[in-house]
């Protein structure tokens, strides 16, 4: 059942139940308030009765036989009059009671107002002596009808239940209008949800209204999941498209070698080896490519999975600098600021990150430079840096570097071995230990990494 439906009952029902509670409540005070009225014309009619028969018996003549005046001016529509005698004849009535008594309330001894039946019907009565001088001269019994009583109730019930139904069922039709208005923006959340799922059109936005409401800010919440899933979605596009690029290069490359080398049977012995040494380069790259790649799916993942114990980061940075002196080339390597210092960490990541940051910067310094290496402890952190004196990189390169295939220079740095994808998993293996990696450099001069960790106390 749709929720305009099922909220459009509930509305209907509840007010259903309060517009109940509301009318049983008017009618049982109306009810009442008539019988006090009835209850109060009674008492007058009897306070006038009682002295009028006072003053025709003064000297609280015979018991058997008082004096009872005209009773014609004590009766009106639907109110009747008698007197009885002490011992409960009846002495007069009304002429308006026509054949009919009223039942002699005497007998019973009771005081007080009564409902009682007179030939089907019914009335209020009640009965009050009227004595002088010490003695009881005559009894006289006042009743109204319930007549009008019952047409004022019956009146009232009528336009209770009537009214009542008529404004249930306006409550019903005009909560489901308003709920259907109130529900129109999820409705178009809807459409939009399952267009975007038919065709991937993630570029899609709901008209966000200017209301600040609970819809409104679903819908502004729905836009900026959209514009993340747009940005995600564009990223995983761009991220296939460059490696399927990056891997079809080293591909070309090992393809066209092997067809040389396929072609040219009488190759002199030197080519033979430069060529077969390329395509091994290449192979190489391939590989180092598909590792990163696999590194970087595995991290998008969640995959990868993070030892954690205490790493000394001295000696980490201490094997680094061995394996860039074996891969230096006439780049000077230096060890500087070498202070004790142990994180909380992965020591076989640590030291990926540490060798991804040496790697570039041997690669992109030129024979004659010096690339040094050192850590500081700064409470309450520990920071390892690499710097080097090489080509440095332009200040509006600087916010890209970290981007998945991102190069400077694309071109040269492929054929100097890189990936474009190592700063993207020092960044993530810096960032799974809670510090943060940061830059500094001078075009032509010189380039400084710092990676900054929580010191592990
Ligand atoms: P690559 O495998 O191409 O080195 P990286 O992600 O490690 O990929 O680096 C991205 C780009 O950042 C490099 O292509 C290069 O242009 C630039 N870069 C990284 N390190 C240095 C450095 N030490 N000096 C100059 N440029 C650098």
């Amino acid at each position: 059942m749709p929720i305009r439906i099922r909220l459009s009952l509930w509305y209907s029902a509840i007010f259903a139940l309060a517009l109940l509670l509301f009318s049983l409540g008017l009618y049982g005070i109306m009810e009442r308030h008539l019988v006090s009225m009835v209850d109060d014309a009674i008492a007058d009619r009897m306070e006038h009765l009682v002295a009028a028969v006072r003053a025709a018996n003064p000297n609280g003549e015979a018991a058997e036989s008082p004096v009872t005046p005209s009773l014609d001016a004590f009766e009106a529509p639907e109110v009747y009059v008698q007197v009885l005698s002490r011992d409960g004849s009846i002495l007069a009535r009304s002429s308006n009671l026509e054949i009919r008594i009223l039942p002699p309330l005497t007998d019973l001894g009771k005081q007080g107002t009564f409902d009682v039946t007179v030939d089907g019907t019914r009335m209020r009565a009640s009965a009050a002596p009227v004595t002088a001088k010490g003695q009881t001269v005559a009894w006289i019994e006042v009743a109204v009808s319930f007549r009008q009583r019952d047409m004022v109730l019956d009146r009232l019930r009528w336009v209770l239940l009537g009214g009542g139904l008529g404004a249930i069922v306006l409550v019903g039709l005009l909560s489901a209008a308003l709920a259907g208005r109130a529900l129109s923006p999820v409705s178009e959340m809807t459409e939009t949800a399952r267009a975007i799922a038919l065709s991937r059109g993630f570029s899609r936005r709901l008209s966000v209204s200017s209301q600040k409401d609970e819809l409104g800010q679903l819908a502004q919440t729905f836009n900026e999941m959209l514009a993340s899933l747009e940005e995600a979605y564009s990223a995983q596009q761009r991220f296939t498209s460059d490696a399927s690029h990056e891997l079809r290069a080293p591909l070309t490359a090992i393809r066209g070698n092997l067809d040389l080398l396929d072609r040219v049977k009488d190759m002199p012995e030197e080519d033979h080896q430069q060529t077969l040494q390329h395509v091994r380069r290449e192979v190489e790259r391939l590989g180092r490519l598909v590792n990163d790649l696999l590194t970087l799916a595995r991290a998008d993942a969640g995959q990868a999975q993070m030892q954690s114990g205490l790493v000394e980061l001295d000696a980490l940075l201490v094997e680094a600098h061995r394996q860039a002196l074996s891969m230096s080339k006439g780049v000077g390597v230096r060890l500087a600021d070498l202070e004790p210092a142990v994180v909380q960490g992965d020591e076989d990541r640590l030291k990926q990150l540490l060798l991804i940051l040496v790697d570039n910067a041997l690669r992109y310094t030129p024979e004659g430079g010096v690339v040094t290496l050192g850590l500081k402890r700064e409470p309450p952190w520990v920071t390892a840096y690499v710097e080097d004196t090489g080509i440095g990189i332009e200040p509006e390169d600087l916010p890209r570097i970290f981007d998945r295939f991102w190069r400077a220079d694309r071109a040269r740095s492929r054929d100097s071995g890189g990936t474009g994808l190592g700063l993207s998993i020092a960044k993530w293996i810096v960032e799974q230990h809670g510090g943060e990696i940061l830059v500094g450099s001078v075009p032509g001069k010189g380039s400084r990494f710092s990676v900054r960790l929580p010191a592990s106390p």
